[in-house]
């Protein structure tokens, strides 16, 4: 498992996330809109998104309408409009309307569950969080890291054996390795770096 490890984080050196963001709020709307939608739309979505609501104050303010037809090429549109709008009047309400840094207080919020508070963690205030998509958890899976693909269980794996500093490297980049090598229908593994340690629990 340690080279396995050493491997990963050798290919995925830094800490990556392919969704585009300046700030903890836009990453957190980033997040949101991703959920069933691919990073690639997502950003396309959130570029001219976040010129007209750059902050959760001007959100919190939108007209649901508005907001829904900006992110209408998205999946889930009228649930994640809703949700945004939600979600931005409750940072405003509870946290100046700023961007909570404490997973506590992130799965509060609408729309908020377990992956996206670690990974804005992670990724939004530099903490050793781990957020664990279905990527993660296949890969972890396969690798032989974790017994199962429970998320909670996955993050308890890479906790227990990546160090601090690595665990967002690792755990991002075991998102790109299941996003364009390790894929969940058809892995290819004649071209994966691992191919020839990987015990390839396929099922
Ligand atoms: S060898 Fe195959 S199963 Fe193992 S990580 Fe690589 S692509 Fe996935």
């Amino acid at each position: 498992m340690d080279e396995i490890i050493q491997r990963i984080l050798k290919n995925y050196p830094e800490p990556k996330l392919e969704l585009n963001f300046n700030n903890p709020f836009e990453l957190l709307v980033a997040l949101i809109l991703s959920a069933r939608c691919t990073d690639k739309r997502t950003n396309i979505i959130t570029e001219k998104l976040f010129k007209i609501y750059p902050t959760a104050k001007e959100m919190a303010n939108a007209e649901f309408d508005d907001l829904n037809n900006l992110i209408s090429s998205c999946s889930m549109h009228n649930t994640k409009a809703k949700n945004l709008i939600a979600l931005s009047k409750a940072l405003c309400e509870k946290h100046n309307c700023e961007v909570p840094d404490s997973f506590e207080n992130l799965v509060k919020l609408p729309g908020v569950g377990a992956k996206t508070a670690n990974i804005l963690l992670a990724f939004g205030f530099g903490k050793p969080a781990v957020g664990v998509d279905t990527h993660v958890a296949r890969v972890a899976y396969r690798i032989g890291l974790s017994e199962n693909k429970k998320p909670e269980i996955v993050e308890d794996a890479i906790k227990q054996t990546v160090n601090k500093e690595n665990r967002v490297a690792f755990f991002s980049g075991l998102i790109l390795h299941g996003r364009h090598i390790c894929k969940a229908k058809k892995p290819l593994c004649d071209k994966c770096f691992l191919n020839d340690i990987c015990p390839r629990r396929i099922d």
